[in-house]
């Protein structure tokens, strides 16, 4: 049993990691999706790889929701089935939709991706099951709680539509890309991970606490350098991309 003290020491600790990361992503590309590298080591079926990386995230925090010493309340039920929401399509759905043909990605990233999503459902997952004990009813009718579902459901339905447009322009461009028009696409690069970072950052507000925040901050950490590789690699890889997009921020990033 850790105490919370501990638990939050943890969690500062995850915290100062994300941003060490953060600026490690600035200056490498991790080499999966259209930056995939085959000079990483061992490689891995790309949807194989989704699977793989992506379960810890389903599977963990459920875990430990169930096995910690306190019995969770209403609200904490919310909150992890929302996080299942969005891990029960990353998981169980988007992998085996993806036209990715015979594509792959190195190990390593899917083995990285697994210690992030284990560390990630543990976080989420132990304070539910432990720490949660605070919240009661009345917390729905919190601004925090209102804003923040607000703000996660606006960013849950924008990543799945966004990924969706992709998923579909795959079908038309035999296994290559294609410019993506309409909604977001006519402002930002990647409206995908613009709304995965909504979304994250709607959660931490809704819960108002420190795992939240970790989360957001790790979400943050990973996409925001991913955006920005992807918006270089579409004004590179097309002549005629829209100048006027921009990476994952509407008018601004
Ligand atoms: P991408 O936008 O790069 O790709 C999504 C899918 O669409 C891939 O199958 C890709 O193929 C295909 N695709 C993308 N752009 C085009 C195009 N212009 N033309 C044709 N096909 C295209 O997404 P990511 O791989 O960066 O991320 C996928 C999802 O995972 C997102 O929803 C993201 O938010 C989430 N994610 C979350 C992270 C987190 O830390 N929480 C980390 C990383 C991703 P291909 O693979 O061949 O490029």
């Amino acid at each position: 049993m850790i105490d919370q003290n501990t638990f939050n020491l943890i969690i500062y600790s995850w915290i100062a990691l994300a941003f060490i990361t953060f600026f490690i992503l600035l200056k490498v590309t991790a080499p999966y999706g259209r930056h995939t590298k085959s000079n990483w080591g061992p490689m891995i079926g790309n949807k194989t790889g989704w699977f793989i990386m992506e379960l810890p995230a389903l599977v963990v925090p459920f875990i430990f929701f169930f096995t910690g010493r306190i019995t969770p309340g209403t609200v904490p039920w919310i909150f992890i089935l929302l996080f299942g929401l969005h891990y029960f399509n990353r998981v169980i759905i988007f992998p085996f939709r993806l036209r990715t043909g015979k594509k792959k990605m190195p190990l390593i990233i899917a083995g990285m991706a697994v210690f992030f999503n284990f560390v990630n459902g543990f976080i989420i997952g132990y304070f539910l099951g432990n720490f949660s004990g605070y919240y009661d009813i009345t917390w729905l009718h919190d601004p925090r709680f209102i804003i923040g579902i607000i703000f996660f459901i606006t960013g849950l339905s924008i990543n799945w539509s966004a990924d969706n447009t992709l998923i579909r322009l795959r079908k038309n461009s035999k296994n290559g890309y294609q410019i993506p028009y309409g909604g977001l696409f006519e402002y930002i690069s990647c409206p995908n991970l613009f709304g995965e970072i909504l979304e994250w950052t709607g959660f931490a507000i809704l819960m108002w606490n420190l795992p939240g925040l970790s989360f957001a901050l790790w979400t943050l950490a990973n996409l925001l350098p991913r955006a920005i590789d992807h918006h270089k690699w579409y004004k590179d890889y097309f002549d005629n991309y829209p100048v006027e997009r921009k990476a994952v921020i509407p008018f601004l990033v």
